[in-house]
């Protein structure tokens, strides 16, 4: 194999899988998603070890290549959702490293990631991610377990996870009231602030703050 092709080929994958899903399957389609002047050469080198299945004009998965195009779509889109969920970015800011990310990943780290996010059935985009072995069979839609505070129901506990503040006085004022990784906090009203009950002591915040704390919510 040509040392530059084993990343096209993966991208290759990647487009044949997400062409079935918009019923696509031609060869002018792929050379569409996929940018390469070897594009030919490199498809001639995959039909020839059976990893695509030429008919005239059609490029399609075959049944083994299948099974590796799930895995690096699945990892693309368990990024996608870590990107937009839990760091609350926007597309133009997490595209490129979800595509960095769908290389990174090991099989263990994915599964980490995918318990983590609530085995999600589908990407931001509404697009379905392959299930994994961490998703048995079950794929009930559930809630991601990390929200930001500015999300939480009255009633509902948590512990947090990580706070983004904007200034570190910020940070410092926030923990001179236990309001730092780890601790457990019941949110027990929203308007007009946030109220918090952390070690019986209620503490008040606004909604900017509350937006930038994540609490690992307990689920009832
Ligand atoms: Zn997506
Ligand atoms: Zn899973």
């Amino acid at each position: 194999m040509h040392p530059d092709h084993g990343h096209k080929r993966d991208e290759i994958l990647e487009a044949l899988w997400t062409m079935a899903e918009d019923q696509l399957q031609t060869r002018a389609d792929l050379a569409a998603r996929v940018e390469s002047t070897r594009l030919d050469e490199i498809v001639a080198e995959m039909a020839a070890e059976g990893e695509v299945a030429e008919d005239g004009d059609k490029i399609v998965l075959t049944e083994s290549s299948r099974e590796r195009a799930a895995q690096i779509i699945r990892r693309h889109r368990l990024a996608e959702r870590l990107f937009s969920d839990l760091f609350g970015l926007e597309e133009q800011s997490w595209e490129a490293s979800a595509c960095t990310f769908e290389h990174i990943l090991d099989e263990k780290v994915t599964q980490s990631v995918c318990s983590f996010l609530g085995h999600p059935p589908v990407c931001p985009h509404g697009k379905p991610i392959p299930p994994g072995p961490c998703c048995n069979g079950e794929r009930k839609p559930i809630e991601p377990l990390v929200i930001p505070l500015k999300e939480m129901k009255i009633g509902q506990r948590g512990r947090i996870v990580f706070i983004t503040p904007r200034t570190k006085r910020r940070l410092s004022r926030l923990a001179s009231y236990g309001v730092i990784p780890g601790s457990e906090l019941t949110l027990s009203q929203r308007f007009p602030s946030y109220i918090i009950r952390i070690d019986q002591t209620d503490v008040a915040l606004e909604t900017e703050i509350a937006k930038e704390i994540f609490v690992r919510v307990e689920r009832g």
